[in-house]
């Protein structure tokens, strides 16, 4: 029971207002035909919007089974129309992207009912105006008629206490149109039946009252309903609801059914995040080929410091300018200014390096002056010595020496050399042949390693080797107060002692051709380890302790040092003192590097020059030269992946709002269904979402594809292997952009869809 009293309604402001409805009063039964006739545009669309809710009155009343509905909010409107109100429009209104049984099932999804009892009572619904068998069909398969059944059909389906029908047969034959006025009239007998039209003769045929109106007024009634005062039922208040996943299910639907646009605006979406994709590819590729490179020259040239080094200093001397133009010509003395500056490897400083942060460098290595000494049994017996202190000097520069420390760093060591035959050292006892490029070992350390020179050798003739550690006990002998080595090679190697364990080759290392430095001399290498091992056992050794006790006398001769020998040196050798020779700092980038000496200089802030510690940094010049590039190519990949990012989110929020545009009639008709403003914007969100992540999908797809080529085309272009690849993890993170942006460029858009006014959106057609 519909209660209309003194309804107003204008559309416009000021000189242009038009009243389109004038103080209406009207109240319609539960039942029958009742025809609303009038010439075009005295307000009869009007008065039928705003009986079915779907637009506001400005003054007046509405009293739905007696209650008013002048606090009704837009939910409240929504649940109206939705459960109480059915639409026929003059112009069908049928969604042209679904078929016709979904065009019925649409008001079914918005009350909520299951998808299994919607599909079957829309068939039931099409069966009773006719066109079960035309379900799957689109509306623009069929004629005009039936398309006007479907729209009654769908208008039907929620139950509607109130079916109102706007112009129903305004286009259709006359014949067309008595089968809908038949079926109309049908419809009647159990509900009310609100329909407008200017054609008289269908109104009085069929009608049970016909109420004729001229400018927004009521000019005659044939049967005036008796308006029942107060509430006779309560309102059936039932909210219209559609959850997240009914919504993102039929924009998946809808995505579906139109897959040519879908894919269409995929990919244009997608080309943003392939742009993106691509440029992450590439400076990942950039970034590896960087590091490695760094890593290289690092390798190469670490942040060295040695216990003495001369520092030349000019300030004392008169120097002139630079680059005179003078016809004058100068002496000057080299000598002059030059200071022996020794640096202080104080347990303090070795503290304090190790308090660096680990993440800054590959590699730390020390290196002390204990003699390392090996027996061993090749041809004949024999001892071989490490040359201590000495090694230092070779270290870099890629020289042979028989015997040389072994840095602990296994995994940077390997980042710059090949295993070529063998295992890699794990034990203080394991030992390693470092091969020249061209798998050579000088003859001088073969020869004093004990084997026989030859045109060729195998890994079988270098690994499983066997060399005794001589320990200072069992290596120096007493014989009145000095401590001569033992002669006697045979005995060395032979007698077993558990301070001289034997030691083994277990591996072959050869530097990597893509290495631009080797760091270890060619040679047979030792672990650092086997260093520590010497330098524990020296401290306690007969030799050392004697030493010790008569610090003026060489112990190795009986006689005073001399200008190549002290007393320091002889504890180096011995092993009895652990400060370091030399250090090096191997850093894992430039950037690290920087952060090392940052460190160093941090140390020697606030103190005097000759406590200062000294140190040498190799790579400075390659440093700026190198970052500086690699500075400029983050900055230009960075702007491009930026500029890619807008577009792309730009071309999305352009796809959404041309979405939204395109199918601003669809959102008039969800509305008149009894849609919720939320429902409409679901809808659209969840359509951008699914596009968004069909977008990042095939976005990332093509880049991991593109990257093939594109890897390819770079090495060729640039000496060496580049590979272009798309971190996994940036791979999320573009579909979740990608997700994200869609969602964020959708969501204005749908919000303006939802805000439409259903009676304009459905006028755009
Ligand atoms: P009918 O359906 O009887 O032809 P309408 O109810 O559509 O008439 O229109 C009544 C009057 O209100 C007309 O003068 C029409 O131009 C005007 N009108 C209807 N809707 C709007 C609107 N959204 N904005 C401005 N004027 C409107
Ligand atoms: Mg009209």
């Amino acid at each position: 029971m519909i209660e209309l009293r003194d309804i107003k309604k204008s559309y416009g402001a000021g000189e242009e207002a038009v009243q389109a409805l004038n103080g209406v009063t009207l109240s319609f039964g539960d039942s029958g035909l009742v025809s609303i006739v009038g010439p075009s545009g005295c307000g009869k669309t009007t008065l039928l919007n705003v009986i079915g809710g779907l637009d506001r009155y400005d003054s007046g009343d509405i009293l739905v089974d007696g209650q008013s509905t002048k606090e009704y909010k837009d939910a409240d409107w929504d649940s109206y129309r939705n459960h109480r109100i059915g639409f026929v429009f003059q112009s069908y209104s049928l969604i042209q992207h679904l078929n016709v049984l979904d065009n019925v099932i649409m008001s079914l999804a918005l009350s909520g009912v299951p998808a299994k009892a919607r599909k079957e009572k829309a068939l039931e619904m099409l069966e009773k105006v006719g066109l079960k068998e035309k379900a799957n069909k689109r509306p623009n398969q069929l004629s005009g008629g039936q398309m006007q059944r479907v729209a009654i059909a769908r208008a039907l389906i929620n139950d509607p206490d109130i079916l109102l029908c706007d112009e129903p047969t305004g286009a259709l034959d006359s014949k067309t149109s008595t089968q809908i006025m038949d079926l109309l009239a049908q419809i009647a007998k159990t509900r009310l039946v609100v329909m407008v039209t200017h054609n008289l003769d269908i109104a009085r045929d069929y009608s049970s009252r016909v109420v004729e109106m001229l400018d927004g007024v009521i000019q005659k009634d044939s049967a005036p309903a008796e308006a029942k005062q107060g509430a006779l039922e309560g309102t059936k208040k039932k909210g219209t609801s559609m959850s997240f996943l009914q919504a993102l299910k039929s924009s998946g639907k809808n995505l579906l059914t139109k897959k040519g646009r879908t894919i269409a605006t995929s990919i244009a979406g997608s080309i943003g995040i392939i742009g993106i994709g691509l440029v992450l590819s590439l400076s990942s590729g950039i970034n590896g080929q960087v590091a490695e490179m760094e890593r290289d020259s690092l390798a190469g040239f670490p942040i060295s410091m040695s216990s003495t080094t001369t520092t030349q200093f000019f300030g004392t001397q008169n120097q002139g300018k630079e680059f005179p133009s003078e016809d004058e010509y100068y002496a000057y003395d080299p000598s002059a200014g030059r200071v022996i500056h020794t640096n202080d490897f104080s347990k303090e400083f070795v503290d304090y390096l190790g308090g660096l942060d680990k993440k800054h460098y590959n590699s730390m290595t020390f290196s002390y002056g204990v003699g390392v000494n090996f027996a061993f049994k090749g041809s004949s017996y024999g001892v071989v010595k490490a040359a201590g202190a000495d090694t230092l000097s070779t270290l870099g520069l890629g020289l042979s020496s028989a015997l040389f420390e072994v840095p602990d760093s296994k995994d940077f060591i390997l980042t710059q050399y090949d295993i070529l035959a063998g295992e890699y050292p794990s034990k203080k006892e394991d030992l390693a042949f470092v091969v020249d490029s061209r798998n050579r070992l000088a003859e001088d350390v073969l020869t004093s390693l004990g084997i026989p020179v030859m045109e060729k050798y195998r890994s079988s003739d270098l690994l499983g080797r066997r060399f005794r550690v001589l320990s200072n006990d069992d290596y120096y002998v007493e014989d009145g107060g000095v401590y001569r080595p033992n002669a006697n090679a045979e005995s060395l190697y032979e007698s077993s002692s558990e301070k001289s364990p034997f030691a083994e080759v277990k591996c072959i290392l050869r530097v990597k051709e893509s290495a631009t430095s080797s760091f270890l001399s060619t040679g047979l290498g030792y672990p650092a380890a086997l260093t520590r091992f010497l330098l524990d056992e020296g401290k306690t050794s007969a030799v050392s302790l004697a030493q010790q006790a008569n610090k003026d006398v060489d112990v190795l001769t009986g006689e005073a040092f001399t200008k190549f020998t002290s007393y320091d040196k002889n504890m180096a050798l011995f092993g009895a003192d652990d400060t370091p020779k030399s250090i090096s700092i191997y850093p894992k980038s430039f950037d690290d590097k920087a952060k090392v000496k940052t460190y160093l200089d941090a140390y020697n802030a606030g103190k005097a020059y000759k406590d200062q510690i000294v140190y040498s940094d190799l790579a400075e010049t390659i440093t700026a030269t190198l970052s500086q590039v690699v500075n400029i190519i983050a900055v230009v990949l960075s702007s491009i992946a930026a500029i890619s990012l807008i577009v792309s989110s730009v071309m999305i929020a352009i796809i959404i709002y041309v979405s939204v545009i395109e199918r601003t009639q669809e959102i008039g008709i969800m509305r008149a269904l009894g849609a919720r403003k939320k429902d409409i914007t679901r809808i659209f969100a969840s359509e951008a979402i699914t596009i968004g992540f069909v977008a990042g999908v095939l976005g990332v797809g093509v880049t991991y594809l593109l990257d093939i080529p594109v890897g390819m085309l770079v090495s060729s272009l640039t000496s060496g292997s580049f590979n272009a690849f798309l971190p996994p993890q940036f791979a999320l993170l573009l579909l979740l952009i990608s997700v994200l942006l869609t969602f964020v460029a959708g969501i204005f858009p749908s919000l303006g869809a939802a805000k439409k006014d259903p009676v304009t959106a459905l006028r755009e057609r």
